[in-house]
């Protein structure tokens, strides 16, 4: 391989890159990590080293680095049409292709998508159309959105209100007006003496009774990731999901399933609505769409919703340059055509699915873990002070730097949210790199428990 004039190349990136959800100043010190390669389960940095990626880059290269098909998608459709728009009532062939393509796999009468470049606008895309929708129907009031503290949509005006991180919200003057938060689905925090079953119920019930103080005609949406990813990875309890869809019917308000990470195989299932045995009204999706290889996002409607848009909404004032972009419909056709084909998202249920459960189980049992959750591929570990209880550091974040660190160290690519390590890996992972990441991550966790004195 070239050889990369490393410091110079992290100067240059100190002095001209802004990098996102990072302390640029602590970073330009210190020095980006430059990655230059990935192949399947791997990649490997400017230094040489290879990492394990049991983190998918950021919950997305669902197939795996390096499938040269994906480049010879995008080059054929750039060669023949680069680029095409939607606007002046025209199209692509791989648009068309995709969008009956997600018809097909997306749940229930999910069958209408909006296409845009990202998660974030997927979900402003959401939050315009859906007031838009009751806004024709006369109920212009009817507008507000609930999300959950500390959710996370995604990092535009209206995906970081939705949202529910403070952090974000301090930032730019957020959350925008009519949206609201309920508290999330945390167990392992806020569970007390409940069971985690009586307690999904509970924590659903919050919804009923923001409704309830709000007024039902208030309020237009529900909006809530199936898994709470970059909070640190909350899965609620079996019967928080089909309590939240009771409540939305009860009060017609429509029911938005954030699919940007649980889409497209991560839990074993296509789509985590599935997984929870739950029906949404509407979907965002993006990440595992392409497996990162492009950018798209789309919105996802049902019948219903899409009807009345094209039936009384007018002109939809609203779209992007690249909302039809061919090359990323191509690209996302060919991730799904792989997906399918070669039976990944079976394969990861059936096989893989219990396999790291076991072995996530195992780590579980560390000194250092709290609790060890998991759903299909996707999971963390709680660090924790004591494990006896279910309590965080004083110093709540930097263990879990700490532990990512070390697992850097020996290899492996795993993601810190507070003192949570999250997984998150490729699906095309074999029972052999699941051994890897266990050897690897109980390390880590050894070499953390050392570091503290324990
Ligand atoms: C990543 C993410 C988004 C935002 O997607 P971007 O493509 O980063 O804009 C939205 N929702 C969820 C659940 C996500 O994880």
């Amino acid at each position: 391989m070239e050889h990369l004039d490393i410091p110079a190349l992290q100067k240059l990136d100190a002095q001209h890159h802004l990098h996102p959800f990072n302390d640029n100043a602590a970073l330009a010190k210190k020095g980006t990590r430059i990655l230059t390669r990935g192949e399947g389960c791997y990649v490997w940095d400017a230094e040489g080293n290879q990492l394990l990626d049991a983190f998918a880059g950021l919950w997305c290269v669902n197939i795996g680095y390096g499938r040269r098909e994906l480049g010879e998608a995008a080059s054929k459709q750039m060669t023949q049409l680069a680029y095409y728009n939607s606007f002046f009532q025209c199209t692509t062939e791989p648009t068309i292709a995709l969008a009956a393509k997600l018809a097909e796999l997306a749940p229930g009468d999910i069958n209408h998508s909006f296409f845009v470049n990202s998660g974030s606008e997927a979900n402003d895309t959401i939050l315009r159309l859906v007031r838009h929708f009751w806004a024709v129907q006369d109920q212009p009031r009817k507008n507000i959105f609930i999300g959950r503290h500390d959710g996370y949509h995604g990092t535009t005006m209206a995906g970081a209100s939705l949202g529910g991180m403070k952090g974000m919200h301090k930032q730019g003057g957020l959350p925008i007006p009519d949206i609201h938060h309920i508290d999330p689905p945390f167990w392992f925090a806020d569970g007390g003496d409940l069971s985690e079953d009586e307690y999904g119920l509970v924590a659903a019930r919050r919804l009923e009774d923001k409704i309830l103080e709000l007024g039902p005609e208030r309020v237009a949406a529900f909006i809530g990731e199936p898994i709470m990813g970059a909070i640190g990875v909350y899965i609620p309890p079996r019967t928080y999901w089909p309590e939240i869809e009771r409540i939305c019917r009860k009060y017609d308000v429509l029911l938005v399933a954030d699919e940007v990470i649980c889409g497209f195989g991560r839990t074993g299932e296509w789509f985590g609505s599935q997984y929870f045995g739950f029906q949404p009204d509407i979907m965002p999706v993006a990440k595992g769409i392409t497996s990162g290889y492009i950018p798209r996002g789309a919105a996802m409607f049902n019948d219903r919703v899409a009807n009345v848009l094209k039936a009384q909404g007018g002109e939809l004032a609203h779209g992007a340059t690249y909302s039809g972009h061919p090359v990323c419909a191509a690209v996302a056709l060919e991730n799904i055509r792989i997906l399918q084909e070669e039976k990944i998202v079976e394969r990861a249920r059936t096989e893989i699915a219990p396999y790291l459960a076991q072995r996530w189980a195992e780590l579980g049992e560390h000194r250092l873990v709290g609790q060890a959750r998991i759903a299909g591929l996707v999971g963390a570990l709680e660090l924790v002070p004591d494990k006896r209880q279910r309590g965080f550091f004083p110093d709540r974040g930097s263990v879990g730097v700490m532990c990512r660190d070390f697992a850097l160290k020996r290899g492996l690519i795993l993601r810190a949210t507070w003192d949570a390590m999250l997984l998150s890996p490729p699906l095309v992972i074999t029972r052999e790199q699941v051994d890897e990441l266990f050897d690897k991550a109980w390390k880590a966790l050894d070499d953390t428990a050392q570091a503290l004195g324990r």
